[in-house]
């Protein structure tokens, strides 16, 4: 375009373009203009879809990013309450192990302490019968009357 228009004023007549031929040069010269507005054109619309897609993607991600936080949040609040559960349970356990172990130390001391009062009633029973024999050979049973270690009763005569 410079070049056109130095020649244009040059000093010299047959230095100076025909108008055709100006015209010509110019047509082209606007031509080639469109066609790089054209394709800045296209490259300003195609920015603007890969700025939109690109806004998509963040906005996708970001979704994805917060779903996955809260998928873990929830899975973090599970794992804490199948522990509280489990915690629980092993207490429940302990207690009961304990109620059972206290139940049978109570059932093997009263089992014993009856076994205790069973022998020494037998005992007791052995020792009032002995004092029964020992009374029966020192008393007639007839009268009553002290035994001096004979056959037969001196008081009454009964056989001993
Ligand atoms: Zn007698």
């Amino acid at each position: 375009m410079k070049q056109l228009i130095q020649l244009c004023w040059s000093q010299e007549q047959r230095e100076r373009p025909a108008a055709d031929r100006v015209a010509f040069i110019l047509t082209r010269l606007s031509d080639k203009n469109l066609q790089t507005q054209v394709v800045a054109d296209r490259k300003l619309t195609e920015d603007a879809y890969a700025r939109v897609a690109l806004d998509q993607k963040q906005a996708q991600e970001a979704e994805a990013g917060r779903v996955a936080q809260e998928k873990k949040q929830a899975q973090e609040a599970e794992a804490w309450v199948a522990l509280e559960q489990k915690e629980a349970q092993e207490a429940e356990a302990v207690r009961a192990a304990l109620e059972q172990k206290q139940a049978q130390e109570a059932e093997a001391v009263r089992a014993a302490l009856e076994k205790k009062q069973a022998r020494e009633a037998d005992a007791m029973s052995a020792l009032e019968k002995q004092q029964a024999q020992e009374a029966a050979r020192s008393f007639c049973t007839a009268c009553g009357a002290k035994l001096s270690g004979g056959k037969v009763c001196a008081s009454c005569g009964e056989k001993i």
